[in-house]
C-alpha cells in the first residue's frame, strides 16, 4: 500500500484528527463520508475505538493494517511542515526526560507539579531521587498530556489515579515503561517505572557468581521439584538475580508462573501476576490461582507471611519447583527465618534445596584505583577458609570519571548452602545458624565474606568496601 497521493476524503478525514493524537496512538485517517470516519489501526483495540469517538465525535469504522504501512501512511499524509507544532516541544522535552534517564540507568522518573501550573522532574538513581530539570508552566501540562496519550490513559481524566505502559526506543534499544498518575492540587504527578528487559538482564555469569558456585546453583534450579531461596537484605540484587536464575531454566518447554510485587522484568511465555493488595490481589490469592494451573515452575517474588510460607511449601511437596526470595540476613539463617514463619522442620529439611545469599559491593573506578595492601585481618579469614590471596589490593581514590567517588557499576558476593544429608539432620534438629553453619563448614559450604575477598584479590573492590558491610562480622 501507498499513501503518496492522499485522496480528498483522506485529507477531509485527516481534518478530523489532530496530528498529535494520529501519531501517538498511531492512527491513520483514510476517508470521511460526511458521516463516517473510516481510519487504519495496528490491531483492533476497543479502548482507542472509543477515544477517536470522543476526539472526532464521528460514527467509526477501523480498518486493521500493518504498523509500518500506518506509520508511512502518516507521514505523508501530515506535511512535515507541521511537524513544528507546540505540541513538539513538549515531545522533545519528554524525549529528553527519557533519554536522561536511561543514560543515567534510573528505575524510576517523577514527573511532578511544582505550584502556578510548573514542575519538575526527579531521577531515582540506585535509590536516591536526583533533581533533575525544571519545566515550565504551559511545558509541564503537555508532556503530562503527552504522556497519558502515549500510555494508552484517559487523556479527558484528570482526577482519578490511572495507569498505563509506554514502549521508548532509544539507541536502537527498546524499553517497557510502565506510566502511573495521581492527582495533586488540580494537577497530576506522573511516575514512569522503567521496566527490564528479559533479554537484557544479565546472566548467572554476568552476576560475579564464582564459575563453581554458579554450577552448583544452576543444578539446584534445574532439579525437578527444587526449592531454591535466594536471600538478603532490601537493595542486595535479590530481583536481578531471581531473573537471571530464571535464565538459567527451560522456559519454552514448561509451564512458568510467578507472583511479584512489582512485576519488574516482562518474560515471555511466563504468566506473571502483579500483587495488589488494594483489589485483594495478595500473594495467597494469586498463587491459588495460579497452583489451579498446574504449573512446573513457580517464581514468587518474596515469601514474607506465613500463609504464604505455607502455600508454598505444599506447593514443593507436590512437586513444584520453585524459586523465591526472602528476607535474611544470610543462606544460615534461611532456615530459621522460614521456621518463623510457620514451616516445620521437618518439611525444611526434606524440601529446602539451596539457600544463595548475596550482597552488592560497588566496584572500584579502573581509571582512578590505588595500588594498596590486603590487611593481615583480611588475610588470616581468608587463610581460615582456604582461600590463598597475594598481598595487593587496590583502594578507590576518586576522578573525574567516577565523579570522585572511587567507584563505577557493583558486583555480587554470593554464598550457596546446599541441602546435604548432614544439612538435612542439622535442619531436621532445628539447630541455631552458629551450629548449622560449622556442619554446612564441614560440606563445602563457605561464607559470603571469602567470596568477597575473592573480588578484592581480583582488584575488582576494595577491602573498605567489603568491611562496609557489617553483616560478614557475624560469619566469620
Ligand atoms: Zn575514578
Amino acid at each position: 500500500m501507498t499513501y503518496a497521493e492522499p485522496a480528498a476524503t483522506q485529507k477531509t478525514a485527516a481534518a478530523l484528527l489532530p496530528r498529535s493524537f494520529a501519531y501517538e496512538a498511531e492512527v491513520l485517517p483514510l476517508a470521511y463520508d460526511g458521516v463516517t470516519l473510516t481510519v487504519g489501526v495496528a490491531t483492533e483495540n476497543p479502548d482507542l475505538s472509543e477515544r477517536i469517538r470522543q476526539q472526532t465525535r464521528k460514527a467509526l469504522r477501523t480498518i486493521v493494517l500493518p504498523v509500518r504501512d500506518i506509520r508511512d501512511g502518516l507521514t505523508s499524509l501530515y506535511p512535515p511542515s507541521r511537524t513544528r507544532e507546540a505540541d513538539s516541544a513538549a515531545a522533545q522535552a519528554l524525549d529528553d526526560i527519557l533519554a536522561s534517564a536511561i543514560t543515567t540507568y534510573a528505575s524510576d522518573v517523577h514527573i511532578e507539579p511544582t505550584g502556578g501550573g510548573a514542575g519538575r522532574t526527579r531521577l531515582d538513581v540506585d535509590g536516591i531521587l536526583q533533581s533533575e530539570r525544571i519545566l515550565e508552566a504551559g511545558l509541564f501540562e503537555r508532556i503530562v498530556a503527552l504522556l497519558k496519550v502515549r500510555a494508552e490513559m484517559n487523556a479527558g481524566d484528570s482526577r482519578l489515579p490511572q495507569d498505563g505502559r509506554l514502549n521508548v526506543d532509544f539507541d536502537g534499544r527498546a524499553f517497557d515503561v510502565r506510566a502511573s498518575t495521581i492527582p495533586i492540587d488540580g494537577m497530576e504527578k506522573v511516575v514512569l517505572r522503567f521496566l527490564q528487559r528479559f533479554d537484557l538482564v544479565p546472566g548467572l555469569e554476568q552476576l560475579g557468581m564464582a564459575t563453581e558456585l554458579m554450577a552448583r546453583f544452576q543444578r539446584a534450579l534445574r532439579r525437578p521439584g527444587s526449592f531454591c531461596v535466594i536471600a538478603g537484605p532490601t537493595g542486595s540484587g535479590k530481583s536481578t538475580t531471581s531473573y537471571a536464575a530464571l535464565h538459567a531454566v527451560d522456559l519454552e518447554r514448561s509451564n512458568v508462573c510467578s507472583v511479584e510485587e512489582p512485576i519488574e522484568c516482562r518474560i515471555p511465555g511466563v504468566a506473571q501476576i502483579a500483587v495488589n493488595e488494594r483489589a485483594g490481589v495478595t500473594f495467597p490469592v494469586a498463587l491459588r490461582a495460579l497452583l489451579r494451573q498446574n504449573p512446573h515452575r513457580l517464581f514468587i517474588g518474596e515469601l514474607r507471611d506465613a500463609e504464604t510460607v505455607a502455600i508454598a511449601l505444599q506447593a514443593s511437596l507436590t512437586g513444584i519447583a520453585l524459586t523465591t526470595t526472602l528476607h535474611a540476613r544470610d543462606a544460615l539463617r534461611v532456615a530459621s527465618r522460614l521456621a518463623e514463619l510457620g514451616a516445620s522442620r521437618s518439611t525444611l529439611a526434606s524440601s529446602l534445596t539451596a539457600s544463595l545469599s548475596q550482597r552488592l559491593l560497588r566496584t572500584l573506578c579502573r581509571h582512578c584505583k590505588q595500588r594498596s595492601a590486603l590487611s593481615s585481618h583480611a588475610l588470616a579469614v581468608a587463610r581460615r577458609y582456604g582461600l590463598t590471596l597475594g598481598t595487593e589490593a587496590f583502594e578507590a581514590q576518586g576522578c573525574e570519571i567516577c565523579d570522585d567517588t572511587g567507584f563505577q557499576g557493583r558486583i555480587g558476593a554470593f554464598e550457596l548452602l546446599e541441602n546435604r544429608p548432614e544439612i538435612a539432620a542439622s535442619l531436621e534438629r532445628g539447630d541455631p545458624p552458629a551450629v548449622l553453619g560449622k556442619v554446612a563448614f564441614g560440606v563445602g559450604y563457605r561464607p559470603m565474606i571469602v567470596d568477597a575477598l575473592r573480588h578484592v584479590g581480583s582488584g575488582l573492590t576494595s577491602e573498605s568496601e567489603v568491611l562496609r558491610h557489617r553483616s560478614y562480622d557475624d560469619a566469620e
